[in-house]
């Protein structure tokens, strides 16, 4: 049976709806006894019935997808002949059904509701995942609660209004928003399906064996995403450490998180060794997607640099304006700030000569830059007027 453990402490717990461990405060993650491989994309199209394996449950309701997952896997041609490194993947989460990687972990967060008989959902969100949690509860008839950051664009609410969530905007400082809605989801028996939830990182872990499953389990030797509140990193950790247990791969590849350099707490941790994350005062970017200042599996990141399966760097924000440009204009993709970090990393470490030709790399591009059409006026983008009839 599988059953929760303390990423912290190691302690165990049944599989109920526990988010994060009574006795240190640390999230806790899903155990199996044993595992077995998922299905390959190509025998299954279904997200659920496909990861059924790695996957805590024994019923699912596959109806309930929406069609999440199985995103493609693209060769970052150009990439690879600016930076001299022959191998890089993009794995573009754009093409979800809400247009971000989050719809894989709120897909298994769903199911773990029915499971425990809720009819109340809930997250605190910056955006991304307010609209994912309210697409699925939608579709599954459960009432959906969502907290959005004060500052998110106003562009973005009505994209997340429009599922009929009951939604509410949070003054103030977006880390004890969290915590604070976690407290009143005890009270008011609201399931939060927020960044460190078990389930939801289980759900999350897939992007992970989809790379390798794309690439026919051929090694990498970095994958590279945005980091924000951790969850999703941890998720994507978790997916190779088990693909190495069920010896799907010989090595898992070290996972390199992205931060931006104006909301970095979790890289400043690791610049300055120290076990604990503590919350980023003044907080700003153009990357609003990974801007939580305080991570609440910020501590669960750093344990994984200490065992050698993780790093955490930084870019600034015309870094990831630069590459947001070399995305659009060079491969074709059009991703968000956040979704651009991972590609400015890649630039900024293969300048340094840290990535070298030979690497063989993933990254991952979290979110389509329709979310936040706000940041298209950091570029320069022209547009010429013409009389119809003299074009030229
Ligand atoms: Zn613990």
């Amino acid at each position: 049976m599988p059953y929760l453990a303390c990423t912290g402490c190691g302690k165990k717990y049944p599989l109920e709806r526990h988010l994060r461990c009574g006795d240190c405060g640390e999230p806790l993650e899903v155990r199996y006894e044993a595992l077995t491989p998922p299905a390959r994309i190509e025998e299954e199209p279904c997200f659920i019935a496909r990861n059924a394996n790695i996957f805590p449950f024994p019923d699912f309701r596959p109806e309930l997808s929406l069609g999440e997952g199985a995103t493609p896997l693209l060769e970052a041609v150009h990439l690879a002949e600016e930076t001299g490194i022959a191998e890089i993947y993009l794995k573009n989460e754009t093409v979800n059904p809400t247009w971000s990687f989050k719809d894989r972990g709120t897909s298994l967060g769903i199911q773990a509701a029915l499971q425990f008989g809720l009819t109340r959902v809930g997250t605190v969100s910056s955006g991304n995942m307010a609209a994912s949690l309210a697409a699925f509860a939608a579709r599954a008839g459960l009432e959906a609660y969502v907290y959005v950051a004060g500052d998110i664009p106003e562009g973005k609410i009505a994209p997340i209004a429009i599922y009929g969530p009951r939604l509410s905007r949070g003054i103030g400082d977006y880390g004890r928003l969290y915590y604070n809605a976690l407290a009143l989801g005890e009270k008011r028996g609201i399931y939060f399906i927020s960044s460190d939830n078990p389930f939801r990182v289980e759900g999350q872990k897939t992007v992970a064996y989809e790379i390798f499953d794309q690439l026919d389990y051929e090694p990498l030797d970095f994958i590279i995403l945005p980091v924000s509140s951790g969850g999703n990193m941890a998720a994507v950790i978790k997916g190779c450490e088990e693909m190495e247990e069920l010896g799907l791969i010989k090595k898992a590849p070290l996972v390199i998180g992205v931060q931006a350099a104006g909301c970095s707490p979790i890289a400043r941790a690791v610049a300055e060794g120290r076990e604990k994350v503590e919350p980023f005062p003044n907080p700003a970017t153009i990357a609003h997607a990974i801007a939580n200042p305080f991570p609440p599996s910020g501590n669960r990141i750093l344990r994984k640099v200490r065992e050698g399966r993780a790093d955490v760097i930084t870019v600034t924000d015309e870094e990831i304006i630069a590459a947001q440009a070399f995305l659009a204009q060079k491969e074709g993709l059009f991703v968000q700030p956040a979704g651009a970090a991972p590609v400015a990393a890649i630039r900024k470490l293969a300048a340094a000569g840290r990535l070298k030709p030979e690497h063989r790399i993933a990254a991952i591009l979290t979110g389509s830059g329709l979310k936040d059409t706000g940041a298209l006026a950091h570029h320069h983008l022209e547009v010429v007027s013409v009389p119809v009839d003299e074009l030229g």
